[in-house]
């Protein structure tokens, strides 16, 4: 049986989603889980030139995308980075977190790479939304920690799922990925759910004064791999 090419996939997606009678309204659709590529074109970047693809799935209607360099080829051993939204962080240049940062890490490092994906995961405040991550600063600023935070406003310290990224990531035939994390709950994720993870390459960048308090709880309450320890203020 022929591999189909990612391109095949794109076009067929494409071509069903057109015919198809949710394609308004993917939550009233009966598939346990559909993903599906809705849209794909060229995205030149200050960080290098990419291919953004944009997905709709019937689970949490949520506009997850890829960002993907070169060839997927055989979808094995592909560099991959999960980015998790993060509107003040990615796109504010916030110093509460080292989001952004993470981010535009990880592009200009596959794009170093020539072959690999940044999958944007719309799970801002791992998973909780902004204005509850903004109810989890104002409690921070109270002197509670991130996780604690959480907690205190009814959610799991972590509320993120992979399922969808893990059935984005199949959808374009990536099978093992080198996964760009600290973050060991990650890789034990994507291995639930079907995504082998053939290595975790760190990607930790130098705390400063704004966000040691944060990544320390990330180390010491999430068991984030981290160094920290890098003579920055
Ligand atoms: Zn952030």
């Amino acid at each position: 049986m022929d591999i189909p090419s990612v391109e095949q996939i794109i076009r067929e997606d494409i071509e069903f989603l057109r015919h198809c009678p949710n394609k308004d309204n993917c939550a009233a659709c009966e598939e346990s889980v559909c993903v599906m590529v809705a849209s794909v074109a060229d995205f030149p970047t200050a960080y290098g030139h990419f291919t953004i693809v944009g997905f709709v799935n019937n689970k949490d209607n949520k506009d997850h995308i890829m960002i993907i360099k070169g060839d997927i080829g055989d979808g094995e051993d592909l560099l991959l980075r999960i980015h998790s939204a993060c509107l003040t962080g990615d796109a504010l240049g916030s110093l509460r977190c080292d989001c952004g940062p993470q981010l535009h890490h990880a592009l200009e490092r596959i794009e170093k790479e020539g072959r690999g994906i940044v999958l944007y995961h719309q799970a801002e405040g791992r998973g909780i939304g902004l204005v509850n991550k903004l109810r989890a600063y104002a409690l921070q600023d109270a002197g509670y920690d991130t996780y604690d935070a959480n907690v205190m406003l009814g959610f799991p310290p972590d509320a993120r799922d992979y399922e969808i990224p893990a059935a984005m990531l199949k959808k374009v035939g990536v099978k093992s990925v080198r996964l760009l994390t600290n973050n060991p709950e990650k890789v034990a994720e994507l291995e639930r759910y079907g995504i082998k993870v053939t290595e975790r390459v760190p990607h930790e960048l130098p705390p400063h004064m704004h966000d040691r308090e944060y990544l320390k709880t990330k180390k010491e309450r999430f068991g984030h791999m981290l160094e920290l320890d890098h003579g920055w203020d």
